[in-house]
């Protein structure tokens, strides 16, 4: 089946779609995204997705390329043109093309660009089985974690050191000791006393639409949570540890710089909560 993208206004063969030169994602990285995984034929979270591109949107002064429903019907159509079962949208809006400036220009329409992507799995059996591991970095990205921008290279350049160290993902550690989350993950642990913990939203970190439908399931759950920054210790010490995002759901973390972490092996809560947020998307959830 043929590959297909949108790109302001057009559905073009995926190898076709492009943007000017001159577009400002490309020059100052000066754009937005959201990646929204769709289950069995059902969009996970796309309404939280949505919410958060409205506000990285408002944070950078950029405005909707189009009524948010139409994104929505445009992110519906692509799955469709693409036949995506399960699988990924990945969906981009920039301050659209310009003159080279570095200030805003005074007219520019916002670009937008949607692609879709199959996945085979999710999750590996071994993932799942045996957890996966992270290594830690320092985190030298910039001040406005929160808003979730196109310039990702501190994270690219995480995920490669990641990659060359035989890890799935690399946790950052501000100067302070503490971890701020992955590099397209959000950071967990449950404690040696079983208090689910995760660093509070805040310009520190992305705060993932994953981690917030995780946070409300382990609260309707009864689980006891602490949104609190916690330290690379202290995540080593961990009963459980494990990553969160719209791709990975709740993956378990077993391997910390190579040092084993909760027994090496899953823990319950971890899976517990993947199911919880795997069946609230199926629409299963009592
Ligand atoms: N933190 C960072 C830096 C990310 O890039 C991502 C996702 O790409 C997340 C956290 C998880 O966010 P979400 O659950 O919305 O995918």
């Amino acid at each position: 089946m043929a590959r297909w993208a949108y790109v302001n206004g057009r559905y073009l063969p995926h190898d076709r779609a492009a943007v000017h030169v001159e577009d400002r994602g490309f020059q100052f990285a000066d754009g937005v995204y959201e990646v929204v995984t769709i289950v069995e034929g059902r969009f996970a979270d796309l309404d939280g997705h949505m919410e958060r591109l409205g506000r990285s949107l408002g944070e950078l002064r950029i405005a909707w390329p189009m009524a948010p429903r139409s994104v929505e019907f445009i992110l519906r159509e692509l799955v469709r043109r693409n036949g995506i079962v399960n699988g990924s949208v990945y969906l981009q809006v920039t301050r659209g093309q310009a003159p080279r400036d570095f200030r805003f220009p005074e007219k520019a329409r916002p670009t937008l660009v949607v692609t879709a992507k199959r996945a085979a799995s999710f999750a590996t059996p071994a993932q799942l089985d045996q957890g996966v591991s992270v290594i830690s970095i320092p985190d030298i990205r910039w001040a406005r974690r929160d808003i979730k921008t196109v310039g990702l290279l501190a994270q690219s350049m995480g995920k490669q050191q990641a990659a060359e160290a035989g890890a799935f993902e690399a946790w950052m550690i501000d100067p302070d000791g503490t971890v701020t989350e992955g590099c397209s993950s959000n950071a967990w642990i449950v404690t040696p006393g079983g208090v689910l913990t995760t660093r509070p939203p805040s310009h520190s970190i992305l705060n993932g639409v994953t981690r917030l439908a995780l946070l409300r399931l382990a609260r309707e759950r009864g689980i006891p949570v602490e949104e609190r920054a916690f330290t690379l210790e202290e995540a080593l010490a961990a009963r459980e540890a494990f990553l969160s995002s719209a791709g990975t759901f709740a993956m378990p973390v077993t391997r910390i710089d190579g040092k084993p972490v909760a027994g090496g092996r899953p823990g319950p809560v971890t899976m517990a909560l993947r199911q919880a947020y795997l069946d609230s998307v199926a629409g299963t959830a009592q």
